[in-house]
């Protein structure tokens, strides 16, 4: 497959220093996390797109078992499309709120078969930019920015568009590549306006993992690990944080003060 590279964007204007900022938290992230990473997935479109519906707010192990499951149960996607749901609803069990989730599935199955012509197939975003594809999945019902991005990035059709999940837009925020109080949502554009407009596939997966990676391993919600952050120079946040007094631990029942009872 060719080298897919990211056009330019309709037009979110990002200030130079910005710009700089953003590739240089890449660089040294990627020096970090090893970059580049290897891509977890080779899926087709729908399936990339039910994975990613699966996973919403589920342990990998549990919707990967989902997944595999639901595989399993039926012999294709317009099988699952077609099933009493609560057939469906039983093969994903393993994940979280299977009984939403199994009307979810089946209703953008039946959306694409009919915004398509008939065709339960994703495979003609290949040949939309990825603004026209982003623009035609979340005409669907349910499909936010971040699942368009999955589909498109993850699935084999290699893609480079942006995913902001909950950790990168934490890590983001706090570096204040976005400003204070924008929301997942939004923070899509504004993050994928600040890669370089010739990005690959390659280049925009490494950014959306490694600062997924940095908010799983060190920049945690609570007590992020500061002193020990490679951005730590570049990360308003992060300066704050290390400038507070050392936390107390709670006292122990032998140091308690006896008149304070
Ligand atoms: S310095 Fe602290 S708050 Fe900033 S990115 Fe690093 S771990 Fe997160």
């Amino acid at each position: 497959m060719p080298t897919r590279t990211k056009p330019k964007g309709p037009g979110i204007a990002v200030p130079d220093d910005l710009k700089a900022k953003a590739a240089e938290v890449h660089e040294r992230l990627c020096r970090e996390y090893r970059c580049p990473i290897p891509f977890f997935h080779d899926l087709d479109p729908i399936s990339e797109l039910v994975s990613s519906l699966l996973s919403h707010r589920t342990r990998n192990a549990d919707s990967g078992r989902a997944f595999k499951q639901l595989r399993a149960r039926f012999p294709d996607w317009a099988a699952v499309r077609d099933a009493p749901t609560a057939e469906v609803e039983a093969a994903i069990a393993p994940c979280t709120w299977p009984e939403q989730k199994a009307p979810r599935i089946q209703q953008i199955l039946a959306a694409i078969t009919a915004h398509h012509g008939g065709n339960l197939s994703l495979d003609h975003l290949a040949a939309l930019s990825v603004v026209e594809a982003r623009a035609w999945l979340e005409s669907l019902p349910g499909i936010g920015p971040k699942t368009s991005a999955a589909v498109l990035l993850f699935s084999n059709l290699r893609r480079p568009a942006l995913p902001v999940d909950s950790h990168h837009h934490r890590v983001a925020a706090r570096l204040e590549l976005i400003p204070e109080g924008v929301a997942v949502g939004p923070a899509h554009a504004l993050l994928e306006a600040q890669l370089p407009p010739d990005s690959t596939a390659q280049h925009v997966y490494d950014n959306h993992e490694i600062l997924m990676l940095h908010g799983q391993q060190v920049c945690f919600p609570k007590n992020p690990r500061c002193e020990k952050c490679v951005v730590l120079d570049l990360c308003p946040h992060g300066q704050k944080e290390v400038m507070k007094p050392p936390r107390k631990s709670a006292p122990k029942k032998s140091e308690e003060n006896p008149e304070a009872s």
